[in-house]
């Protein structure tokens, strides 16, 4: 039913396409990010670097993705940022994934290498793998539009890459239409590393729904709970600002970074720099994901830079930079955004250059002659152009912070914010409590461990004009909504607070559970629990009950986090593997362990003592050895996962049988620094 019911296997060396159903992984593991965690751990030895032909790029898409109540993937692969090269997956929606399941596939799997640049074309059942050396080097808008001029269809769907793909810039993304991306872990390199431009997707074969009746009870439950029910304030929040109301509210509560972390109090904030001020100018519309009535992406227009659109990346190239002048940051994006390039990883590593530049640490010289100085447009620009072509001093970042920092030497590392070779976001990014301890246990994706607390004190004047209410009204209402929902989910009302070392984890595990049950399902995860402090619901259960009334199979709660944990279990047991071709994963970054010097959280620090006990609490609730890091064997059996428990009991027969020397690009090794206390 609302499956499309078909995998699609392209090998891009002996450009080998098959199709096998989807239907044999769906009672495990349902779909989306689930099923594609399976392929990959099926196909991808842990020991594979990120840019071998070896490595594969899924596109997964879930049971209701292309209906009223879904429209993202999850783009899943060994990632080039990681330090270790493990899994990774990031979300793209837009109309994209939706195309996909209209064309009759559920997941595209692509590995290999194409000798010479090629674009995969899918029109229905017809697929072909067609030269792209005319589209090699163009940026993503370009490509885009080429693309569906040479197709003659300009209702065909597009992913590609940018110059930063092909020039396998560790933070490269994928990009499909304006603004809607697979950014994080550098699934871009991964592309351009198989010389793959570009998958343009038509589809017009439609999706049956099992039970109209039912989905559509469920579809105005949901419209109702955001028109009329709480959800409302939210809706309008994100629907008119998106994240940049957030960012104006980062700055105003003091939570977010000034001059890569130095503080986190913006000086005099005036209106003119706020993003609120960007949007009643530049404004011309809202877009977003198929079928989505929130609509939250801002399309601007802004006179002397160009139109595009904007999603979550309002604080790169900004505060994080001391730059407040909102052109540039503006260009910085857009500049990005063409070269197909992570806005806030570029940001990150240009602010860690302007620190290291002002602490002597490097000079101009070591930068072609451009003195990185905090705000200056010349340095944000250059770095940008460098990193993406890997010219220049692009080509020493071009790797990621941790790499370049084994170059640069003299204490720079101990300078850089980043996790696992990945940049801290800018807005409340850094942990201040319990969430340290959830960072220590490796994911695919970083994106749910963002720390709710900070995000709560941070965000609630944001919805204040909504709720209509003063500022600190908000902040109680968003409090209690949030204790709320963290007294139903794990039976304690605080366990939301970072500070709450004992019971933090199970937070983090429910909040966990709600994201990947959205990336298993094609919900948006935005419009779910995850952010139940905003007001806005979709629960696991909605999931389960959507896709049982989308496709026929009686879908279950428990069922959906079994597929969730057997995913999770897996990804973490790759990890694990991962390391042992390619060094362990690092303790706590240095900076993270220092007193906030200023603002909302002024000398809050990491409990350096109670962090092991945020991660042991995940791991028991997981069914993970807190000793090995490894799942279980009762876990494992539980989810029907014996031969992996088999597997894990012959580990060092494993390893040596995995004995395969990494093959491409070089493996990214940590310097040697002072480890966290486990
Ligand atoms: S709320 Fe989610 S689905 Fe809707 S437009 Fe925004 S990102 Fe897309």
């Amino acid at each position: 039913m609302s499956n499309a019911g078909t995998i699609l296997r392209v090998d891009l060396t002996d450009r080998r396409i098959e199709k096998e159903p989807t239907s044999s992984y769906v009672r495990d593991y349902i779909g989306g990010l689930s099923i594609g965690t399976k392929i990959f751990w099926d196909g991808v030895p842990p020991n594979v670097t990120a840019l071998s032909p070896k490595n594969m790029l899924i596109f997964s898409t879930g049971p209701l993705t292309g209906t009223l109540l879904g429209n993202k993937s999850v783009v899943i692969t060994k990632s080039p940022l990681y330090t270790n090269q493990t899994i990774g997956n990031t979300g793209m929606g837009g109309q994209f994934p939706s195309e996909m399941k209209f064309a009759g596939y559920d997941h595209i799997v692509i590995t290999g290498k194409s000798e010479t640049p090629v674009y995969l074309y899918i029109d229905n059942d017809e697929v072909e793998i067609k030269d792209a050396k005319h589209l090699w080097g163009l940026d993503v808008y370009e490509t885009q539009t080429r693309l569906k001029e040479e197709l003659k269809d300009p209702d065909v769907q597009i992913a590609c890459i940018g110059p930063a793909g092909e020039n396998l810039v560790a933070f490269a993304l994928i990009l499909h239409d304006i603004n809607n991306t697979a950014s994080k872990g550098g699934h871009g390199a991964v592309m351009g590393s198989k010389n793959l431009k570009a998958v343009a997707v038509r589809g017009t074969k439609g999706l049956k729904i099992a039970d109209p009746e039912a989905f559509m009870s469920l579809w105005r439950q949901f419209y109702e709970y955001y028109t009329t029910g709480r959800g409302r304030y939210a809706f309008k929040t994100i629907h008119e600002q998106g994240v940049g109301g957030q960012a104006d509210a980062c700055v105003k509560k003091d939570v977010m970074a000034w001059g890569y972390f130095d503080s986190y109090v913006v000086p005099s904030p005036k209106k003119e720099e706020q993003t609120s001020d960007f949007l009643d100018r530049y404004l011309v519309g809202h877009i977003g994901c198929a079928f989505c009535p929130a609509q939250c992406h801002q399309n601007l227009d802004v006179a002397g830079t160009g139109g595009g659109v904007t999603c979550w990346a309002y604080a790169g190239f900004r505060w994080l930079v001391k730059n407040k002048d909102q052109k540039l940051w503006w260009k910085c994006h857009q500049l990005c955004q063409r070269y197909g390039m992570e806005i806030n990883e570029a940001a990150g590593i240009t602010a860690w250059l302007m620190k290291l530049y002002e602490l002597g640490i490097i000079t101009a010289a070591d930068t072609d002659g451009i003195p990185m100085e905090w705000g200056s447009e010349k340095a944000c620009i250059t770095a940008i152009e460098k990193m993406a072509r890997r010219e220049g001093f692009g080509e020493l970042l071009a790797n990621g912070t941790v790499p370049a920092a084994q170059k640069i030497g003299r204490d720079s590392i101990n300078q850089a914010v980043q996790q696992r070779n990945k940049q801290v976001y800018p807005a409340v990014g850094m942990p201040i409590g319990g969430s340290a301890g959830i960072y220590q246990a490796p994911a695919a994706s970083e994106v749910w461990v963002n720390p709710p607390s900070a995000d709560i004190h941070g965000v609630y004047p944001w919805l204040a004009p909504a709720l209509g209410v003063s500022e600190e009204e908000a902040e109680k209402i968003v409090s209690e909504w949030a204790s709320e929902h963290a007294e139903r989910t794990t039976g304690y009302r605080d366990s939301w607070e970072e500070f709450n070392y004992e019971h933090f984890a199970d937070y983090a595990v429910v909040n966990e559970a709600a994201i990947a049950a959205c990336d298993i399902s094609g919900h948006c995860d935005w419009l779910s629990d995850r952010i139940a402090h905003y007001g806005i619901w979709w629960s696991p259960e909605e999931n389960a009950k959507a896709i049982s009334a989308a496709t026929g199979m009686n879908c279950t709660a428990e069922m959906l986090l079994d597929a969730h944990r057997r995913r999770r279990l897996l990804e973490l047991t790759h990890i694990k593997l991962s390391e042992r071709a390619f060094g362990e994963l690092e303790p706590i970054p240095f900076k993270m362990l220092m007193p906030k010097p200023d603002g909302q959280f002024k000398g809050a620090f990491l409990d350096i003592e109670k962090i092991p006990q945020v991660t042991n609490r995940y791991y028991e609730i997981m069914g993970i050895d807190p000793w090995t890091h490894l799942p279980k064997r009762e876990e494992l059996e539980r989810l029907g996962l014996k031969d992996v428990a088999d597997m894990l009991d012959n580990l060092e027969e494993k390893a040596a049988a995995l004995d395969e020397t990494p093959v491409e690009a070089t493996p990214v090794k940590s310097p040697k620094r002072r480890k966290g206390k486990k």
